[in-house]
């Protein structure tokens, strides 16, 4: 029976990704090891975190608020289209980007069932005409599913008579944003080529 609540928690690390059985446990142990307090801090963290962030309707990044203090203070002009919002997360390394930001919620992909209009890119498009938008920089990863995504975003956008780039294969073919560093990433934006 005690058993039971530990597998419990075990179990939950695991739902975690790149969290293993072995690593589970090990968080498990820490918790149960760790001050009552410390278990509370990290529960609450959990909760709060759950109910106060959302997405921001305009940009679709996580935000505490409607709308994202990024889509509220920079150039809207400029949009760096990603595929989740962590991705905006790992684009923000790049210290110089002035722009905005459009997450598609995932790429195109067929073997996974998932076509144009299961992604956010009717929002987009209506973004790209109701903001005047001038350049849009696609920094889907560099794998099969980006770029085929963005290839066909770039040509729903070209009659809209808008710049479309992307983003420079800096980030090794078939990584994921999210490992890339900064100076790379900064690379990579700098490098940009029309499509
Ligand atoms: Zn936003």
């Amino acid at each position: 029976m005690e058993n039971d609540v530990i597998e419990k928690l075990i179990e939950q690390f695991r739902t975690l990704p790149g969290v293993g059985y072995k690593t589970a446990q090990r968080y498990a142990f820490s918790i149960i090891e760790g001050k009552e307090e410390r278990a509370t801090r990290f529960a609450d963290a959990i909760k709060e975190a759950k109910s106060m962030v959302g997405f921001c309707k305009v940009c679709g990044n996580f935000t505490q608020k409607e709308v994202c203090p990024i889509c509220q203070h920079r150039n809207r002009k400029i949009i760096c289209v990603v595929k989740d919002p962590k991705d905006v997360l790992s684009m923000e390394k790049v210290k110089t980007y002035n722009g905005v930001y459009h997450v598609l919620f995932g790429t195109i992909s067929p073997l996974e069932h998932r076509g144009p209009n299961d992604i956010k890119i009717k929002e987009l498009l209506a973004r790209v005409q109701t903001d005047e938008v001038e350049e849009v920089i696609m920094a889907t990863n560099p794998d099969v599913e980006g770029d085929a995504t963005a290839m066909y975003i770039a040509k729903l956008l070209r009659p809209l008579g808008v710049k479309v780039t992307r983003i420079a294969q800096g980030v090794a073919m078939g990584s994921d944003l999210e490992y890339a560093d900064e100076v790379t990433l900064s690379k990579a934006m700098e490098a940009r080529r029309e499509l």
